[in-house]
Parts: C-alpha cells; sequence; structure tokens
C-alpha cells in the first residue's frame, strides 16, 4: 500500500519525494498535492449517498423519487422504504438491498431514493 503511495500516479517513477504538501516527480516533473490523497484515504468511504447527495447508512428510511420497474409491478414514486442495508458489493449495479410493504426483498439504487 505504502509503496504504491510513493511512487509518480503519471509516469509511476518510485523517485518522488515531498515539498512541503506535494509530492514532485524528479522524471516526468509531475506534481501533486499529498493532502489531498491523505484526505482521500483519511475519510469516511462516501459512496453511499442519496439523489440528493446525502449519505446514507444502514438502517436508514429512504423514499423512492421515481417510477421502478419490478418485474410486472411498479414501485411508485414516493414509496418510504425503512430499514435499508447497503451493499458493499452491488448487485447489478444495486447499492441498496430492501423489504418494500406489498413487494417484498428488492435491490435499489442509492441514486433513485433520498433520506426519508
Ligand atoms: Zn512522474
Amino acid at each position: 500500500m505504502s509503496a504504491e503511495k510513493n511512487t509518480c500516479p503519471k509516469c509511476h517513477s518510485p523517485y518522488v519525494y515531498p515539498d512541503g504538501h506535494l509530492w514532485i516527480c524528479p522524471e516526468c516533473s509531475h506534481e501533486w498535492s499529498a493532502d489531498q490523497e491523505a484526505a482521500d484515504s483519511s475519510g469516511e468511504p462516501a459512496q453511499f449517498v442519496d439523489a440528493n447527495g446525502t449519505p446514507l447508512q444502514d438502517g436508514d428510511s429512504v423514499t423512492i423519487i421515481k417510477n421502478l420497474k419490478a418485474g410486472k409491478e411498479t414501485i411508485k414514486s414516493g414509496t418510504k422504504v425503512k430499514n435499508i442495508k447497503l451493499l458493499t458489493e452491488p448487485v447489478n449495479g444495486h447499492d441498496i438491498s430492501c423489504k418494500i410493504a406489498g413487494h417484498g426483498s428488492m435491490y435499489l439504487k442509492c441514486s433513485v431514493v433520498k433520506k426519508a
């Protein structure tokens, strides 16, 4: 992991050195911010965000914001969904597992819900 971090993201040279808050590659003159790297790796993993960009968590309640086809049925926009489960390994691009009253177990995408 750390070996990966101390190479140039552009030419993969291992001879990079820090200069203040920047990293500099002597081989291709590429400069990049170490702060940014640190923020990326230490920040909360925020890949689960709803349609408004609000982070979602396991157990949240959400509202579906558009009509969704589920087999022969349609799940209507405005349907409330309780106790969602976030999938770290998405199923067919769906990253929420939940149960919807009247429809049973479903997979949803974060982009079609908003936090209730
Ligand atoms: Zn380089």
